[in-house]
């Protein structure tokens, strides 16, 4: 769509937001019901969208980590809504103590969203119900790498709303390019850190406020005896679901020195498990392109040729005939610092285990990298675990299990630093695109009538007061 349209859509909505006024509660839980009957009434549609753009992936997979976790969303900010837009009182400061200070969350106006490609469902939705919720309008910017989703999405959401309350757009990077430098009132991106920077620049030039929702790498620290069957499940699942191409996909992991072979064996086990036909399983997601795929082989031939072992993991010699696009779950034992595997995020079925002898050891190697999106931490509430979380910053974390954080609808979602800023889910996601509009009302008797010029006696015993 070319910049104009774009524009025009924008206006057309700032017009209906004067003419429409303020949505009240019952408008705003009508649209969010009509996003939540559009969204299951196309589940299954979405489900071979997405498997077609992946080249495969489950259906139950997209039913549990994109429709439910949305319908749940909506759930939650339905139940909540309420509340959340209730005016809050405010203290008053001593002396204006016969007035009123409130705040009212106001809807900001508009609100752009630009989606990735990898949960193309949830991370375009769950925005759009805290959007709606919040009593905005939207215009959403899906990813052009699952091209099929992405129309389906516009069809299903052409249905469901008028153009002036939610609006579509789709095409690439130079479409992406032209929809960050729209006067928005707030825009929330999800995409890679790189994409984030520029958006960022784009957005100062009509100083839009940004969420912006990133990637890196996020570590899983397994404690000294702790590999067992909760930490190998909870790693597995967050690793190779969606085949590891999820923005908090646990990137790498840190495993005392002495369990390392355990590791091994018990990782290899329970990938078998989880996938038994390997790459082929009906559950195991493909790789979504040509070029990811490429991007992967790179990091494994580059960690061979800087001496770290490279296992795959369950892989069937005969899968890849009839499977394009899978890469093998693969593990990457003793990979350098220079290796590209331990610089990059990885996102996709490739894990780097390296050691740790004490969690002091632990803490600095987090600490020595960007602040990832996620930390990982698999054992007890102990000493340790309160020590890495006390010294580690990190968007969020998640303790013996993977991901589930971000199902936590109450809890912010957000990264800090290089993997995002701002967050929402829960009230922090209603307020980023709520303006918290702070109001004053003067008492009928004002004591600071009293102070205006010409000053005299009573400011000097005013300031004095004040000043005490
Ligand atoms: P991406 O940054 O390439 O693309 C995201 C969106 O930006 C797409 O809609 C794309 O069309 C658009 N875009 C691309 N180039 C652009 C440009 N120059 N200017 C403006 N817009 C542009 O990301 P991706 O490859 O789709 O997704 C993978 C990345 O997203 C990973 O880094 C992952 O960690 C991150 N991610 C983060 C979260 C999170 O919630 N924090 C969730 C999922 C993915």
């Amino acid at each position: 769509m070319p910049d104009v349209e774009m524009t025009a859509v924008l206006e057309r909505q700032r017009r209906a937001i004067l003419t429409a006024g303020t949505p009240d509660l019952a408008q705003r839980r009508a649209r969010l019901a009509g996003l939540r009957a559009a969204l299951l009434a196309r589940r299954g549609d979405l489900a071979r969208a997405i498997s077609a753009d992946f080249s495969h992936r489950s259906p139950h997979e997209t039913d549990l980590l994109e429709i439910v976790v949305t319908v749940q969303a909506i759930g939650y900010l339905q139940k909540h809504m309420r509340r959340l837009m209730r005016p809050q009182r405010r203290h008053v400061t001593l002396t204006y103590r016969s007035g009123r200070a409130w705040v009212e969350y106001q809807p900001k106006g508009v609100i752009g969203i630009m989606a990735p490609w990898n949960y193309p469902v949830a991370l375009t939705l769950i925005p759009l119900a805290t959007a709606l919720a919040a009593g905005n309008r939207a215009m959403l910017k899906p990813s052009e790498l699952t091209p099929r989703t992405s129309a389906l999405l516009r069809d299903m959401l052409t249905d469901a709303f008028p153009e002036d309350e939610v609006a579509v757009i789709l095409g690439g990077p130079e479409v992406g390019a032209a929809f960050s430098r729209l006067p928005l009132d707030h825009l929330l991106f999800t995409g890679s850190t790189s994409v984030g920077r520029k958006v960022m620049q784009a957005a100062s030039e009509n100083l839009v406020p940004l969420t912006l929702e990133l990637g890196g790498k996020s570590p899983a620290i397994i404690a000294r005896g702790q590999v067992n069957r909760r930490s190998m499940d909870g790693l597995t699942f967050g690793k190779l679901s969606n085949g590891g191409q999820t923005c908090v996909a646990p990137d790498y992991v840190l495993v005392h020195r002495d369990d390392f072979n355990a590791f091994r064996t018990r990782y290899e086990e329970t990938v078998r498990r989880f996938y038994p036909a390997g790459p082929t399983s009906p559950d195991y997601t493909a790789i979504i392109n040509d070029r990811h795929v490429a991007r992967l082989n790179g990091l494994l031939d580059d960690a061979r040729q800087k001496g770290a072992e490279v296992i795959l993991v369950g892989h069937r010699p005969d899968s890849a005939a009839n499977r394009p696009r899978t890469i093998a779950p693969t593990l990457v034992l003793n990979a350098g610092d220079d290796c590209a595997v331990m610089q990059d995020e990885i996102f996709g079925p490739i894990l780097p285990v390296r050691t740790y002898e004490t969690i002091d050891e632990a803490v600095s190697f987090v600490n020595a990298r960007p602040r990832p999106l996620a930390l990982y931490y698999f054992g007890e509430r102990d000493a340790e675990c309160e020590k890495l979380l006390a010294q580690t910053t990190s968007g969020n974390v998640c303790i013996n299990g993977t991901m589930m954080h971000v199902a936590q609808d109450d809890l912010p979602f957000g990264g800090i630093g290089p993997s995002g800023m701002g967050a929402y889910h829960g009230p922090e996601g209603f307020r980023a695109m709520s303006h918290a509009k702070g109001i004053y009302a003067q008492g009928r008797w004002n004591p600071a009538r009293l102070l205006h010029a010409p000053f005299g006696r009573l400011a000097k015993l005013a300031a004095r007061l004040n000043l005490r």
